[in-house]
């Protein structure tokens, strides 16, 4: 193929179009202009019989072009675009493979037939993004599979396999080998059939899968599936048109609908986080030209919970990594775990046995630290003890080769003093994974002073493999994520000493979006992790003598979270529920009286106020003390990392989203009520919120 997006190649009457857009050939301008193009040179061609639309590379077109999304709208291009493929008096025949989303499977609904291999699967995420499917989608899909799999396919989000959408009729035939010959072949026996073109403008949405309750059940799905957003409900309606309105009027629909949500606070919520993860890498204050070293051996410290969940990263990444503990039983016990997660994965048919294999031959155990002498990177993941970390890094100063990155998984301490027992403080930087390590999208990385640019610099592409999302961050007590949940937790801890249920401290944060209520997170995680965080790092804190004391009368019982059946809540055997407990109530409450806390009724919104507000202005001190390169990086750490939910935008996002001013007040409100201590607002956001600057341009004007 020419240096060209497309090819056209007539294979003896079948004109085959080859559109190559690395890496995943995403439907952008240039690519819809090159399919203008390659229309053009079918339609000069004499002796055409029929038309395959094929992909070259590692997928079939994967999907719209989300860069657009803030740019003017693009709708009319794709009917244009779509109108001329589906008009073809010819048969059409989209060859699949990979995974096509939203517009990289739309389309293909305005070809006439349909062919994939076995491993393709396709699926429709525009809701998760707040926007509808708009390049004729709610419209094409349901006149093709009928409303009822439509609505649950474009509403769930979920995306199906080959074999699950022949039985749909979202595609005619599953390809064995090479799906582009065989949709060459399938064209043949088309032309040799006498089938024409099959246009599913043409066809008529099935009645019997598009009744009042069909209806009625998709919305009643869309409003529990997505509390507080509209996105599902809109394209609820945009499909219902398509049993109403011809194609053309439909697509109309469809547009109005699609612009109007692209307007909404979830739609931006939710965009603003996918570029913000994809501007996490860039690191404005490095050379541009830092080369990342190669990461080719890794080795790891500590074969706890924390080094094994690291260890399965660097295997499922291809990358041979040697963990090393202090005994051999240490090790078996620590390799152990480790094998159990990726039994339990072979055991819900998440990987093959040969891949289990695999994976496990690529780590190694060890006591011995020359055997991590060819490790291009190593993690510490021991004991949160600084005297203890000092120690390790002086060993690995002894044994790591030149250049090898030494990182500890530190979420407390002091990553430059942990350096400083090194001779090469340069290479030494924080890694900080999220549990469970295997598992959590989030990676903080954690820059010293001293840490070299080509030491950041690998830090951050290291993330790539390893399938993380990386945010740099700066020294300080808790980096980004711990730092700004210490209020968080701190209100959600107070109002239950004030006589709220942990429930009704819960229920209104779930409601309003995190994944989880924090006292709940707090008890899956254990209560003594933070009762012990708090000891040992208490003059990091406000003297307060009522300063997360539930946990500590909490633990004082013995309540140490699910592990131990009770914490904030009482756990069963055998069940992930949590119950409510009166016990834990009168302990709390009996710890309150002693500490005179008086008890207070709180209203939902209160909760929601004192839980987001003290988050937030901490995010803005970390921002103004230039922690961060960009708020956005914090958005980024509380979307993957803590449960914030995308479509609000995380912390920094919604605030300005909800309004500076609305934050301020809130900030003050509270600080007449209980004082100064912990409800001063930061200097940043007064500044804007007075101002009525915005983030962007006091982040333009910092430079
Ligand atoms: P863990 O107790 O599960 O594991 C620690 C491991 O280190 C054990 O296997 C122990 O035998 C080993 N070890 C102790 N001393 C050693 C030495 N001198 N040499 C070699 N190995 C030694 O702990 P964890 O939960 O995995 O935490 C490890 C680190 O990660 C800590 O710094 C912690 O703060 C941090 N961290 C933990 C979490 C979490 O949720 N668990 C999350 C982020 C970061």
């Amino acid at each position: 193929m020419s240096n060209k997006i497309y090819d056209v190649n007539l294979q003896d009457g079948v004109a085959v179009i080859t559109v190559d857009a690395p890496p995943v050939n995403t439907i952008t301008a240039a690519v819809r202009s090159g399919l203008e193009a390659a229309l053009d040179e079918v339609e000069k061609l004499s002796g055409v019989k029929a038309i395959v639309l094929a992909c070259k590379g590692s997928t079939f077109f994967s999907g719209a072009d989300i860069g657009e999304f803030s740019g003017p709208p693009k709708e009319a291009e794709y009917r244009h675009l779509f109108a001329r493929l589906e008009n073809q008096n010819v048969p059409v025949v989209a060859a699949l493979f990979g995974t096509s989303l939203g517009g990289g499977y739309e389309i293909t609904l305005a070809c006439h037939y349909r062919i994939a291999n076995a491993r393709t699967r396709i699926g429709f995420p525009e809701v998760n993004l707040g926007i509808i499917p708009g390049a004729g989608g709610t419209q094409r899909l349901p006149r093709l599979i009928g409303a009822e799999k439509a609505l649950e396919m474009i509403v769930s989000t979920k995306m199906v396999d080959a074999k699950t959408a022949l039985e749909y009729g979202a595609i005619d035939r599953i390809a064995d080998g090479d799906v582009n010959a065989a949709a060459v072949e399938y064209a043949r026996e088309l032309v040799a059939a006498g089938k024409g073109p099959r246009r599913t403008s043409e066809m008529n949405v099935a009645p019997e899968t598009a009744t009042p309750e069909i209806f009625a059940a998709a919305e009643a799905t869309a409003k529990k599936l997505y509390p507080n957003r509209i996105a599902a409900q809109t394209a609820v309606k945009s499909i219902r048109t398509a049993t109403e309105k011809p194609l053309n009027e439909g697509l109309l629909v469809e547009e109005k609908l699609g612009n109007e949500s692209k307007l909404t606070p979830e739609s931006k919520g939710a965009i603003h986080v996918f570029f913000a993860e994809r501007a996490t890498r860039k690191v404005t204050d490095i050379p541009a030209d830092t080369k990342p070293r190669a990461i080719a051996k890794a080795g790891i410290v500590g074969a706890g919970t924390m080094g094994g969940g690291i260890a399965i990263c660097f295997a499922n990444a291809g990358i041979p990594v040697t963990v090393l503990d202090t005994s051999d039983e240490a090790l078996k016990r620590g390799l152990g775990v480790l094998e159990g997660t990726y039994d339990s994965m072979v055991k819900r048919g998440r990987l093959s046995p040969e891949d289990k294999a695999k994976r496990m031959g690529l780590i190694k155990g060890t006591t011995n630290y020359a055997d991590l002498s060819e490790a291009d990177v190593i993690i510490e993941a021991v004991f949160e003890n600084m005297e203890l970390k000092k120690k390790i890094f002086a060993e690995l100063d002894k044994v790591a080769k030149p250049g090898c990155v030494l990182a500890t998984n530190t979420s407390t301490l002091d990553v430059e003093k942990i350096g400083a027992a090194t001779k090469r403080p340069q290479d030494v930087i924080g890694l900080h994974f999220f549990s469970p390590a295997n598992v959590m999208p989030l990676l903080e990385i954690v820059r010293t002073p001293q840490s070299s640019a080509e030491t950041i610099r690998t830090s951050v592409e290291l993330a790539k493999p390893l399938k993380k999302t990386p945010v740099l961050v700066k020294i300080c007590y808790g980096f980004v994520g711990n730092r700004m949940m210490e209020p968080y937790g701190r209100e959600a801890e107070r109002m239950v000493m004030e006589g709220a249920t942990p429930r009704e401290v819960d229920t209104p944060m779930e409601k309003w979006g995190m994944a989880m209520g924090l006292l709940a997170v707090y008890d899956m995680a254990g209560v003594d992790i933070g009762i012990n965080v708090h000891k040992a790092n208490a003059d990091q804190y406000p003297i307060d003598p009522t300063y997360y004391q539930a946990e500590v009368a909490l633990g004082e019982h013995g309540r140490y979270g699910q592990k131990s059946g009770k914490g904030f809540y009482k756990y069963e055997k055998g069940d992930r529920k949590r119950y409510d407990d009166p016990e834990a109530i009168a302990i709390i409450r009996k710890r309150a009286s002693e500490l005179q806390i008086p008890q207070v009724p709180h209203t939902e919104e209160e909760v929601v106020e004192r839980c987001l507000y003290p988050l937030i202005n901490e995010g803005f001190k970390i921002l103004e003390e230039g922690i961060v390169m960009r708020a956005a990086d914090i958005d980024v750490v509380w979307t993957s990392g803590y449960g914030f939910p995308r479509w609000r935008g995380g912390p920094m996002h919604y605030a300005e989203a909800i309004g500076l001013k609305k934050v301020l007040d809130g900030m003050n409100k509270y600080k007449d009520r209980f004082g100064p201590m912990h409800w001063e607002p930061s200097k940043l956001l007064v500044e804007l919120a007075t101002s009525g600057k915005t983030i962007a341009q006091w982040e333009k004007a910092r430079g």
